[in-house]
């Protein structure tokens, strides 16, 4: 089976496993596992921020983000498309009493004239607005980035209304391998980021939170409340700074193959319509009488798995495990489906 459902399902590769057996390990609550130490030194200096957080999964720590920059009853800002907003399980209320202003951006990205409509003014009946949380890339808007002249409005837009500004950067690497902009860049902008090993980057399990000390301090008592406290977990640590030092300029493969199986796309009568591809992410949409669900068992038939994404979409995203051997199955089979 070729798997192209998420970039979720890569397996650590002998190399990082080996790597992960070989890590010092100590008790994390207790801050104490040099291998985790390493790790969350290394993200925060590569953003050129002071501190960071490692999580078991990138649901906690954009949740984790959430808690720490508000207060109950508070709103926050973010597109509708938002991963926070759709697949946390309806976190921001749960975990933090927080409602969402949910804006309509464009392909996922909103703009800092939309953010400043969106901030309410100061008074008593009116819900607080205390936070700004944008995503890059955009996982259902099918990979999009972010302009970072684009972030830098909304960071003035912030600072006016004095509001945080969290990203979402579950796949920023992503984002970062394309525009070649400095991480640092970002570490500048916001007040706290999340990013996941466990996606294109291929570690078995984690993410990070980064932040100022201050920020990072409430964030770790906010892990422990969420259950997140784990013990020798440096063992997962390792994969992480496995994961930095050797997957991350390779994720432009991923993006080549996202793009050819874009072009065979192009040439097919099956398919209306594709978003544009950025980087690992190919959504598209079938033509009116094709259902999502044929085509997904259709592609399944030929020992190729994708998802639907809602109505008539469809979702490919390409990753670490996934060749260019199999991209060329897969473009042989897109090419030659019929649906008759
Ligand atoms: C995957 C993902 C997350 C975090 O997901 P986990 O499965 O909890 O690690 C957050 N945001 C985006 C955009 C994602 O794609």
């Amino acid at each position: 089976m070729i798997d192209l459902r998420s970039d979720t399902v890569t397996k650590p590769s002998a190399q990082m496993m080996e790597f992960m057996m070989k890590a010092p390990l100590g008790d994390d609550v207790f801050a104490e596992d040099p291998t985790i130490n390493k790790l969350q030194l290394m993200a925060a200096d590569h953003f050129g921020m002071e501190a960071s957080l490692f999580c078991p999964s990138g649901t906690m720590t954009n949740q984790i983000a959430i808690k720490a920059h508000t207060q109950p009853g508070d709103e926050l800002i973010c597109d509708a498309a938002s991963h926070i907003y759709n697949y946390e399980g309806g976190g921001i209320a749960f975990n933090a009493g927080v409602q969402a202003r949910l804006i309509n951006g464009d392909r996922g990205r909103i703009n800092a004239d939309q953010i400043e409509n969106a901030v309410n003014p100061n008074f008593d009946w009116l819900t607080k607005t205390s936070l700004v949380s944008l995503e890059n890339t955009v996982n259902r808007a099918g990979g999009s980035i972010y302009e970072i002249s684009n972030i830098q409005l909304i960071k003035d837009i912030c600072l006016k209304h004095n509001l945080s500004l969290h990203l979402d950067g579950a796949r920023l690497f992503n984002a970062l391998v394309v525009t070649k902009e400095s991480p640092k860049l970002y570490g500048e902008l916001f007040d706290s980021i999340s990013i996941c090993l466990s996606k294109g980057l291929g570690a078995p399990v984690g993410s990070l939170l980064l932040g100022n000390k201050n920020f990072i301090a409430k964030a770790r008592r906010i892990r422990k409340v969420f259950g997140g406290g784990m013990r020798q977990a440096g063992i997962l640590a390792a994969a992480g700074i496995y994961a930095l030092e050797n997957n991350i300029t390779r994720l432009i493969e991923d993006h080549d193959n996202a793009q050819k199986i874009e072009a065979v796309l192009e040439n097919t009568s099956y398919v209306k319509s594709i978003l544009p591809v950025e980087t690992n992410i190919v959504i598209f949409e079938l033509t009116q009488g094709i259902e999502a669900n044929v085509f997904v068992q259709k592609l399944k038939e030929n020992e190729i798995l994708c998802t639907g994404f809602g109505g008539q979409s469809i979702r490919m995203v390409t990753h670490l495990d996934f060749s260019t051997t199999m991209c060329k199955r897969v473009c042989n089979v897109l090419a030659t489906l019929n649906f008759e």
